[in-house]
């Protein structure tokens, strides 16, 4: 017999685990399917300085070790794993991880969103050969050496800089004149004697042999393209949300974003809920996935207390 919980939770990053530290508090007994590579976004994020709280800035993955402890705590259970397939047509939830089937009376989708790669074909055949989306994994491996950034937003700025601790020179390479930025990334970069800036275009194509040696350039005003030199590419060109397993089954936007109904974290399913990043492509940041999972926690504790013959909880103080 599969046993039947009130709440699992889906996705181990800032929304999770807020939800689960919540929904733990609130005697939930929330399980965790928090994915093979937990953490989320946060895992390959170098400094965070904006979390409040964090005066001199907390590295990403010590943070979420954080988040993770903090839940655990108060009784969240995990699995380390990735869902491989969910039914919310039948009641309680079905949740699958390879062989094993999880069910629950309530469910909170907070998988994230992953890095956007440029699409050239020989993407696959550079990466871990010079071309990254995650400078805090692989900034190291270019010491000295000279690096491309692709993106005009704050990942891009954030990458550009970031890469200067090793590399001898960062060429940021967007497609417009105008960065999409905030000011005090932009200011920080052009402060910066190692970063240079290409405007107006884009990568055509990266060459190398084995290994990246170079890109391919091409003015998006004329179309004239030229071959730049570099040892490295980083891409930074954002993200798309992780929703494969639930686009069948959930309202979603045309980029694949879950939609909830405004003002609370309920999808189209009663006791299906939605926080984070899954849900959100406005502000993605940590601090907001962290609210947005909290109110999916408080949203869950309250549809699982309204449930016929359900012992349910009261609303518990969160503070
Ligand atoms: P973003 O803001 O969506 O920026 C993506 C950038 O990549 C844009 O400049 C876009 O160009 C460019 N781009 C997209 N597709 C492209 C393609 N196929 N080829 C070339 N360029 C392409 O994404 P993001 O920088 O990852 O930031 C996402 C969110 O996280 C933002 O809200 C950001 O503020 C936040 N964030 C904050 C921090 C921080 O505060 N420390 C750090 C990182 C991210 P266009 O401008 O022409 O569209």
């Amino acid at each position: 017999m599969t046993e039947t919980r009130e709440l699992i939770i889906i996705g181990g990053g800032p929304a999770g685990y807020t939800a689960a530290l919540y929904a733990a508090r609130a005697n939930l007994q929330p399980l965790v399917v928090e994915g093979f590579n937990w953490g989320g976004q946060l895992m390959v994020t170098s400094d965070v300085e904006n979390y409040p709280g964090y005066p001199d800035g907390i590295m990403g993955p010590e943070m979420m070790a954080e988040f993770r402890r903090q839940a655990e705590r108060f009784g969240a259970e995990f699995v380390t794993d990735d869902v491989t397939r969910v039914d919310f047509s039948e009641r309680p939830f079905r949740v699958v991880v390879d062989k094993d089937e999880y069910r629950a009376q309530s469910v909170i989708v907070a998988t994230g969103a992953s890095a956007r790669w440029l699409g050239l074909p020989c993407e696959q055949h550079f990466q871990g050969r010079g071309l990254s989306a995650c400078a805090t994994c692989d900034g190291a491996f270019f010491k000295e050496r000279e690096l491309v950034v692709v993106g005009g937003g704050d990942s891009a700025f954030e990458e550009a800089n970031f890469l200067t601790r090793y590399a001898s020179k960062v060429t940021l390479v967007h497609r417009r004149d105008e960065f999409r930025a905030s000011q005090i990334m932009i200011d920080r970069a052009r402060a910066n004697p190692k970063v240079e800036f290409i405007t107006n275009a884009v990568v055509d194509n990266i060459v190398g042999n084995g290994k990246v040696e170079g890109v391919v350039l091409r003015d998006t005003r004329n179309g004239e393209t030229w071959e730049f030199k570099t040892d490295g590419v980083f891409v930074a060109i954002g993200h798309d949300p992780n929703t494969a397993l639930f686009v069948e089954q959930l309202d979603h936007d045309e980029h694949g974003y879950l939609v909830t109904k405004p003002g609370s974290t309920e999808t189209n399913i009663p006791g299906v809920f939605a926080a984070g990043d899954v849900q959100d492509h406005v502000y993605r940041q940590a601090v907001t996935a962290a609210g947005s999972g909290c109110m999916a926690a408080l949203d869950a504790e309250r549809y699982l207390a309204a449930l016929e013959g359900h012992p349910g909880t009261a609303l518990t103080a969160q503070v």
